[in-house]
């Protein structure tokens, strides 16, 4: 299975993705946690990554093509991925689709007030990148998963999630269109319990893969 998980920031793709790839065994290639490894080991790509990444734009396409193509030829890609984050902008699903063919993009469609709240209160494990939100935790600051630390994204704040929401709308939300036009999107609403969301997508998985 190839697919795609197209949403917001804050919409629940990263919590979502880390549900489908336990469940269906397919490699979770996330972009925005490719940057922040690169970042984190002070590569040249977290170099430039991170000076639009702490801006709330989005890295250059050039590079981020780059990285998604060369890891999509990996071996463990053979037999589907799970792409989150990719692609955010026009020109990233044209190249997309000279090299692969998508099955499914699932869009998760969430109230747009709701997302300011989400992120500013979001806390991720340093170890394994589960996301959490502060009104769930009732002060604990360890991962329930692995025992991690958990930390605030440097981007989480209010003015980079303004402009992360607004980059989103100008570039991003008109693929919903452009893989609707191909007959592959599969909206699910992203307002209610991340567990009800997995289910939703569940049954679609299932189906497809039958
Ligand atoms: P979120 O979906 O919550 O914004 P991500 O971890 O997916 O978080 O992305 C964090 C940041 O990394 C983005 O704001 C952007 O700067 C950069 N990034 C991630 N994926 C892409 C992409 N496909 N194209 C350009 N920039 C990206
Ligand atoms: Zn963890």
């Amino acid at each position: 299975m190839n697919i795609i998980l197209l949403g917001a920031p804050g919409a629940g793709k990263g919590t979502l993705a880390s549900k489908i790839v336990d469940e269906y065994k397919l490699p979770h290639i996330s972009t925005g946690d490719i940057f922040r490894e690169n970042i984190k080991n002070q590569t040249p790509i977290g170099v430039v990554a991170k000076s639009y990444i702490d801006k709330g734009q989005l890295v250059p396409d050039e590079v981020t093509c780059q990285i998604v193509e060369e890891r999509l030829t990996r071996e463990d890609c053979k037999n589907g991925y799970m792409l989150d984050g990719f692609p955010r902008t026009n020109a990233q699903a044209e190249a997309l689709d000279k090299i692969t063919n998508v099955e499914l993009v699932i869009n998760i469609d969430v109230d747009f007030s709701l997302l300011m709240g989400r992120l500013c209160g979001r806390r991720v494990c340093k170890d394994c990148g589960e996301s959490y939100h502060i009104t769930r935790l009732n002060g604990a600051t360890t991962c329930s998963r692995c025992g991690g630390e958990l930390y605030q994204r440097k981007d989480d704040n209010p003015e980079t999630v303004q402009s992360r929401l607004d980059v989103y709308n100008a570039q991003t939300a008109p693929l919903i269109e452009y893989y609707t036009k191909q007959g592959k999107i599969f909206n699910v609403n992203g307002s209610t319990t991340p567990e009800d969301v997995f289910e939703k997508v569940a049954e679609k998985l299932n189906a497809l893969r039958k």
